[in-house]
């Protein structure tokens, strides 16, 4: 088995950790869709406000190749469409019926999964609603049906706070995870990598020899692209794709059940939550029945995905397509918070040592505030320092502000596994992470005019 060593990272220690119990949360009564929040899709509605729809039946396509279609979570009447600024569609709610109808796929045996061929299962995870799971580096929009990867990274586990731990999900799911293992084994040519951190495998023989790389190291080691930055050995493997482990459950059961499956196991963490733990619930359920009772003394943002990465919501929100996370973290608009960097705080997160927190080995408590608004670098180099694909960010950023686009590129800007952490270390708070971010995704939404034109 292969061990990949990431040295670069940082260990985030914070307070909230889901406990491993598995609990059912309560049935929604409606559920949602949030286009908003798909990577570079450009939705096109295929139903209107008041539409009945079945489980599984498609609500909107992406523009840019309407065979992409994102399906009902649910079946039941349409009873809101919410647009934002510039008619940007944030939600899709669905008021779910008593008895749901669904679309039914064709279903699949083991032995019917190896007589198919790739475009066959290609169509039919298409059809099913479910391709979009499987995403492409560098840029992580869905992947290129019609491109055989150089290497596909199954994802078990993140060290990002915090995340639904596979022991919990797989649990009684082995055998549909070796099934899903077995689809996009097909779809890679057999160049699967499936993945764990070295310390946690205790639980993953139940997989039967499926996990065949492991990684060691800190936040964020478990990232399919500082995996394949430290593995790749040319340029020409920079299109790897991932799938989250769950993901493949799901894969799975679309194939063997002929219906667009829903589950999702969720973590609830963080501070404000006050039984963090994993829940039992669907794709597109309200956040409020995930989060049940939150603590009062103070407000929460609920953000879906890790504390670094993901976005934040509306307590009357939904979870997203593709998320599996609920983190409730304090608003921490405390009086004299936007001081905080001055602040010699023992519980406050921090890499610097501004902190006292530096000598803290407990788990901190991690709240909202920037703690002050941005300066001026001071080449203190934490940044380059946790960069785990050896990006030096401070120079990045500003060869992006200067527009220097080739610059940026030579600098590695598409290797940047978006993780965030050089913007959690500068003490001078640059969005040093959103800026390359933004830089990456414009010129791939750029280059992929460029191609659109040209044909
Ligand atoms: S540049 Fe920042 S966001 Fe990108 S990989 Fe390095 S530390 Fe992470
Ligand atoms: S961490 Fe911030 S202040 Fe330090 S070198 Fe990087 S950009 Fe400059």
């Amino acid at each position: 088995m292969k061990t990949v060593r990431v040295k670069k990272g940082y260990d985030l220690k914070v307070v909230g950790s889901p406990a491993t119990e598995l609990q059912e949360a309560e049935r929604p009564g409606r559920l949602a869709v949030l286009p908003e929040h798909i990577p570079f899709v450009k939705p096109r509605l295929k139903i209107a406000k008041g539409d009945r729809v079945a489980l599984g039946s498609p609500l909107f396509e992406d523009k840019r190749n309407p065979d992409i279609q994102f399906l009902a979570p649910g079946g039941g009447q349409v009873a809101d469409i919410r647009f934002g600024p510039r008619r940007v569609i944030q939600e899709i709610i669905i008021e779910l019926d008593e008895t749901e109808s669904s679309v039914e796929f064709e279903r699949y045996s083991e032995a019917d999964l190896d007589k198919m061929s790739r475009e066959q299962l290609v169509q039919t995870l298409v059809r099913g609603g479910l391709w979009p799971l499987i995403r492409e580096l560098p840029f992580r929009d869905y992947a290129t049906s019609d491109f055989v990867p150089p290497a596909l990274f199954i994802r078990l586990g993140s060290l990002e706070p915090f995340h639904p731990a596979p022991q919990v999900y797989l649990h009684g799911r082995e055998e549909l995870f070796r099934f899903g293992w077995s689809v996009l084994s097909k779809l890679a040519d057999g160049r699967v990598h499936v993945c764990v951190h070295r310390d946690h495998t205790e639980w993953a023989s139940s997989l039967d020899g499926l996990i065949n790389l492991t990684y060691t190291g800190n936040y964020p080691a478990h990232d399919p692209g500082v995996l394949l930055y430290r593995m790749k050995s040319s340029s020409d493997e920079n299109r790897a794709w991932f799938v989250d482990g769950q993901d493949v459950v799901l894969i799975a059961r679309l194939l063997l059940e002929g219906t667009y499956p829903t589950e999702r196991v969720v973590s609830l963490a963080g501070s404000g939550a006050r039984d963090p733990g994993h829940r039992v619930t669907r794709m597109g359920a309200p956040l409020s029945l995930i989060a049940g009772e939150v603590k009062e003394h103070e407000s929460f943002r609920y953000i879906q995905g890790g504390v670094l990465t993901g976005f934040g919501s509306e307590e009357y929100s939904h979870l997203g397509f593709a998320e599996t996370a609920l983190n409730l973290l304090p608003e921490g608009h405390r009086k004299g918070e936007l001081l905080g960097l001055f602040d010699p705080g023992y519980r406050k997160p921090t890499y610097s040592r501004a902190f006292l927190s530096a000598l803290n080995p407990e788990p901190l408590e991690m709240n909202c505030s920037m703690h002050g608004g941005e300066r001026a670098c001071i080449a203190c180099g934490y940044c380059t320092l946790v960069c785990p694909v050896d990006i030096l960010p401070q120079f990045t950023y500003k060869a992006v502000l200067a527009g220097e686009v080739e610059e940026s590129l030579e600098h590695g800007l598409l290797d940047c596994a978006e993780c965030a952490l050089c913007s959690y270390v500068c003490p001078s708070k640059i969005e040093l992470f959103e800026t390359l971010k933004t830089a990456k995704a414009d010129f791939y939404n750029e280059r992929s005019r460029h191609a659109d034109e040209s044909d």
